[in-house]
């Protein structure tokens, strides 16, 4: 027998989270499945977990309008729930004269994304807020701040919870099929399961498991690309209060120093473009570009002291050498199929921006 449900929502990492918790809170029946035995076990765990202020993305695009409207909800949220997170602020720190010419642009671009709080510093300037760090210029962001992304997704669980909502463990879609009242769902347990709407927010994933439903338009589905971020810890304690980002590179913001709430610092990630989403060891090796990245700002960075830490992979719709693909919600009244909503491409600022997503799927489902 084929079981019923409202919704189902594919994916317990924080955006499928975040969007399971708008729904149930709005008043729909929502069942997340989840293919692993606790949430966030993905990206959603190999992450930088910073809350971005908006700096980066072209003016216009969902990364740059959730990423703002995220940030905001995201710091009212984790107040109002008690989840550890902190304002610390960012640098972005030019280190030869061709860059400290790019900073001024990233301060414009910020700006037209509604980011007003930027402030270009002199190297003495910075210098004073960060004693150790070595720069030519530099850009202060204010509202860029951390938080324990764990504790963020513990919370939107209990929301979900505390809604009549349910997260299922163990539970891997296989593939789906749109029917004329909903999707069938096909669990590799053998399962069927028939729900009125279906969120695919299955990160890596995604694309993969959009190309197995039957009904929907494949040329929307897009390509995955994997771009592995890997990260080096700092053994001993950092002289940084605030995060310190070099001037971006392609595909990435650069190897940068992040702390996390515990104080521990923590270095990357880089951008390794990889062939599948499983490749998540961190090659010593690499640290050696680390060493020389670092030492652009922070010179003081001894010998021995990196060690290897995690990685992340990136869920990436656009292939090396491409201009990053914005984010993709791909919502009923876009793609033509009532009950399906495809979430691809959620990189970062995907934590960040989990909020303002699960509002504009919820928006955009009750338009
Ligand atoms: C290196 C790195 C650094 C980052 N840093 C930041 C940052 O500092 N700030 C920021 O805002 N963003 C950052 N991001 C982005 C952010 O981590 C992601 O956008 C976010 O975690 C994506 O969450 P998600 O729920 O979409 O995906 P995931 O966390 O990947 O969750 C997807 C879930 O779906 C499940 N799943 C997959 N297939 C199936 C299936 N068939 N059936 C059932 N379940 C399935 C998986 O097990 C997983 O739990 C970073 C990303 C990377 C890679």
């Amino acid at each position: 027998m084929t079981e019923r449900v409202d919704c189902v929502v594919i994916g317990a990492g924080v955006v499928g989270l975040a969007v399971a918790r708008a729904l149930a809170l709005r008043g729909r029946e929502v069942l997340v499945l989840e293919a692993e035995d606790a949430i966030g076990t993905s990206t959603s765990a190999r992450n930088s977990e910073v809350i971005h202020a908006g700096i980066y993305y072209a003016k216009g695009s969902l990364k740059a309008q959730l990423c703002v409207r995220g940030k905001e909800l995201l710091y009212a949220y984790c107040a109002e729930r008690g989840i550890s997170h902190r304002r610390c602020g960012k640098l972005i720190v030019a280190t030869s004269e061709a860059q400290a010419a790019q900073l001024e642009a990233i301060k414009a671009k910020a700006l037209a994304n509604g980011v007003d709080d930027m402030r270009l510093l002199t190297a003495q300037e910075a210098q004073q807020m960060e004693p150790a760090l070595q720069c030519v210029a530099a850009l202060h962001s204010p509202s860029t701040g951390i938080v324990d992304s764990h504790g963020l997704m513990l919370a939107m669980q209990g929301d979900l919870e505390n809604a009549g909502g349910m997260v299922v463990f163990h539970a891997r879609v296989q593939s789906a099929k749109v029917v004329a009242d909903g999707v069938e769902l096909s669990m590799a347990d053998g399962m069927q399961l028939h729900a009125q709407l279906v969120v695919n927010a299955a990160g890596l994933q995604a694309p993969g498991l959009g190309a197995s439903f039957e009904g929907f338009p494949q040329q929307r589905v897009p390509k995955a690309f994997y771009a592995k971020g890997n990260y080096f810890t700092l053994t001993g304690k950092a002289p940084f209060s605030h995060l310190i980002y070099p001037v971006p590179e392609e595909a990435g913001l650069g190897v940068h120093l992040t702390l996390d709430m515990g104080g521990q610092a923590k270095f990357g990630p880089d951008v390794q473009w990889v062939d599948n989403e499983f490749d998540l060891q961190v090659d010593p090796a690499r640290s050696l570009k680390f060493y020389d990245e670092i030492r652009k700002y922070w010179p003081a960075l001894k010998d021995e002291s990196l060690a290897p830490g995690y990685a992340g992979i990136r869920p990436k719709i656009s292939g090396p050498g491409e201009a990053s693909a914005d984010f993709v919600i791909d919502m009923p009244a876009d793609h033509g199929v009532p009950g399906v909503v495809q979430l691809f491409g959620i990189e970062s600022p995907g934590l960040t921006s989990s909020l303002a997503i699960a509002e504009y799927v919820a928006n955009g489902l009750a338009a």
